[in-house]
């Protein structure tokens, strides 16, 4: 029988405590400092508070919960001491019928991580999807992360401890988050389709309207037209808009959806979970016969990186008016225009002005985003509402110093271009800090034409300035 919130929360913590017993490992006082979180809302809930509870613990303690694991397909498992949920874990990767040499192999790893570490390598072996990574994927993993610096691989065992009780509990719980199971499979299904060239080094590139974007595009159309949506078309900038109508005609429409072209070498999530978590939000809807009180409307964005072309949000910006007809004539590396792209591909660049939306009939426009940076993974926190977007300036600079003989030039004699950038570099960072949510970067850093024997006479430099509001961005950037 599944174990239910309301049961947790009814339980004595003795037996609340019990309950919650093999979550972590050997660690039965993690359960006991969550408890005053109780009454728990949801197992989100009790899954934040339980992972808050080794957040708050002292680093001590963490270091021994860390301990408290088994070496991956060590001496435990050969032993048959592990825990019954280690063992299924183990088990599930294949880790427990390894080859002689991916033994030894592991075994290596586990010695050389022990030594740097001075504990056992963790890994969530059943993977972000919950079924069981492979073992060549556990050893690239273990190769890759023994070289990290100790503190961000501490962090690194937590957040894998975490994540290996996130999977127990659903076990215990009997939940499989199914629908986000579905939209990481869209994820995987998409991303079979890569640009020439880079399917050949397993990396994902999907620039505009080449086959591989219009693989994407006739997917992402048929994915919603599965869904319940009561229209899906490709505009014509190469857009897949897809429309679940309101309860009542004449309503407005909530606007969202994100991109499906890639960087080069992208990842397979940026982008496209804007447009398949409001898919799956849809196809609920559609299950259940529901109407909402205004039309929704998915945009698939066929353009937002500027990769392929020097036209950056051409999805997005057509829709508002933005798209330059003077990109036509732009050419890609191969020399083929825009315009030739266009066509093959079907589309009509004498449709795009239609496509301009009447900003009247719109309610808005949200947009669902990975996280690209560190914050939310630290709090362990598995969503985040954006409150406001950095905006930004950038400059490039150079600073003219003189060049000079790095040996007989003494220092108080100086004029060290580079010197002077490096000095501008941290106050900039320590400006930026200051303000407790402003970012400075200085990105491009080049010496030209330096060497190792001469003081510095040119330095070039970029230095990119944002703030989540104007007024604190020009007041950064005018110190
Ligand atoms: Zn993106």
């Amino acid at each position: 029988m599944a174990l239910t919130i309301d049961q947790l929360n009814a339980a004595t913590p003795a037996e609340a405590v019990a309950l919650l017993d093999g979550i972590y490992e050997h660690s039965p006082w993690v359960a006991q400092a969550a408890l005053p979180a109780r009454p728990f809302r949801s197992l989100q809930h009790l899954k934040h508070a339980m992972s808050r509870a080794v957040a708050d613990a002292t680093p001590e303690r963490q270091m021994t919960l860390i301990r408290e694991h088994p070496e991956l397909a060590g001496k435990a498992m050969e032993s048959n001491t592990l825990t019954a949920e280690s063992t299924n874990e183990q088990s599930k990767a294949g880790l427990t019928n390894c080859t002689p040499e991916e033994l030894a192999r592991i075994r290596e790893l586990n010695a050389a991580y022990g030594e740097k570490f001075g504990f056992p390598f963790i890994l969530a072996v059943r993977g972000p999807r919950g079924l069981g990574l492979g073992k060549k994927e556990i050893i690239a993993t273990f190769e890759r992360r023994v070289h990290h610096h100790p503190s961000f691989e501490l962090g690194e065992a937590l957040r894998n401890i975490h994540r290996i009780a996130e999977i127990r509990l659903n076990d215990k719980f009997g939940v499989a988050p199914t629908l986000g199971n579905d939209v990481w499979d869209w994820h995987e299904a998409l991303s079979v389709h890569t640009d020439p060239g880079y399917a050949e080094l397993g990396q994902l590139t999907v620039t505009y309207l080449t086959d591989a974007h219009r693989a994407c595009a006739a997917q992402i159309a048929q994915g919603m037209r599965d869904c319940g949506f009561d229209s899906v078309q490709i505009d014509a900038v190469g857009n897949v808009v897809g429309r679940y109508e309101a309860a009542e005609p004449g309503a407005k429409t909530l606007l969202t959806g994100s991109h499906y072209d890639t960087v080069r070498n992208g990842g397979k999530y940026d982008g496209r979970l804007g447009i398949f978590v409001p898919m799956a939000c849809v196809r609920e809807l559609a299950r259940q016969k529901r109407r909402l009180p205004f039309a929704f409307e998915v945009v698939g964005f066929s353009e937002e990186e500027g990769q392929r072309y020097k036209a950056t949000f051409l999805g997005s910006g057509a829709l508002i008016g933005h798209f330059d007809h003077a990109w036509l004539d732009q050419q890609d590396a191969d020399g083929i225009t825009m315009r030739e792209a266009m066509a093959h591909a079907g589309l009509e660049p004498k449709d795009i002005p239609a496509i301009q939306r009447d900003p009247s009939k719109y309610l808005g426009f949200v947009e669902v985003h990975i996280e690209q940076g560190p914050v939310l993974n630290e709090l362990d926190l598995p969503l985040g509402i954006v409150t406001s977007i950095n905006g930004g300036v950038r400059y490039v600079g150079e600073v003219f110093g003189m060049a000079s003989h790095a040996g007989t030039t003494p220092m108080g004699r100086r004029r060290d271009a580079a010197a002077a950038v490096a000095e501008l570099i941290l106050f900039a960072e320590k400006r930026a800090a200051e303000d407790g949510d402003s970012v400075a970067t200085v990105g491009m850093l080049q010496v030209p034409n330096g060497s190792i024997n001469v003081v510095p006479g040119l330095a070039k430099f970029s230095l990119d300035v944002r703030a989540p509001n104007n007024p604190q961005r020009d007041r950064l950037a005018a110190d």
